[in-house]
């Protein structure tokens, strides 16, 4: 705030009119000091309006700033959509592909003798020869018996290509033959059929007794 601007009186203190000459350097220099406080209160005005502006600007410069992350935020979900969209529909345009695959699996599984199983999982995928799957990999597993006196056959859930589990009836070693491969190497095996939901005996599996603790528990081996 300004300080009032001191007028000069055209009294002396002791209240007695001035002389004409004085009266009229008191008048005139009571005429400048108005002009001066009148000049002084337009500045003010002045710097008022442009912090104002300054302020309007600020708040412009901030709304502009918002509008542009939100346009970027949207620009990014738009996309992120648009990738989606054309994953499934590169899903969708593999299916037929994936067809023949699984004729293809299904016919090296027969020609190899080996027994026809049911999909253990709702996803889709196939039953495949342990030679197309690589090494350590882990999946559902369809093994038989080795030993001539004997005709165990069996399923896990928990079978790694070139290790063994041990026959329940007569506990020799048996490597699994058949391996399920889902179409989706992302898909992790979360609806397990019914038919697979038994406990796993650790103590007639390679792999648990490898690791030295539940099989299970290296799920990243599916992935291979
Ligand atoms: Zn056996
Ligand atoms: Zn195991």
């Amino acid at each position: 705030m300004s300080s009032p601007a001191v007028i000069p009186s055209t009294h002396s203190a002791a209240g007695q009119p001035l002389s004409g000459e004085a009266a009229a350097a008191a008048r005139a220099a009571a005429k400048k000091a108005k002009a001066d406080a009148a000049a002084k209160a337009n500045t003010e005005k002045q710097r008022a309006a442009a912090e104002a502006l300054w302020k309007a600007k600020q708040q412009e410069r901030l709304k502009r700033q918002r509008a542009a992350t939100a346009a970027r935020k949207a620009k990014e979900k738009k996309e992120q959509q648009q990738q989606k969209a054309a994953e499934r529909m590169l899903r969708k345009q593999a299916w037929p592909v994936a067809a023949q695959r699984h004729a293809a699996a299904a016919a090296a599984v027969a020609a190899a003798g080996l027994p026809v199983l049911e999909s253990p999982v709702d996803e889709p995928g196939c039953w495949v020869l342990v030679a197309e799957l690589p090494l350590g990999k882990k999946s559902y597993g369809g093994f038989r018996c080795p030993s001539e006196q004997c005709d165990g056959e069996w399923v896990s859930a928990h079978a790694f290509n070139g290790k063994w589990q041990q026959c329940q009836r007569c506990e020799t070693e048996a490597l699994p033959e058949q391996m399920w491969r889902n179409d989706n190497p992302y898909q992790r095996r979360d609806g397990v059929k019914s038919m697979l939901n038994k406990p796993h005996h650790q103590g007639r599996c390679q792999a648990c007794r490898e690791f030295g603790h539940g099989c299970w528990l290296r799920p990243e081996l599916e992935g291979l």
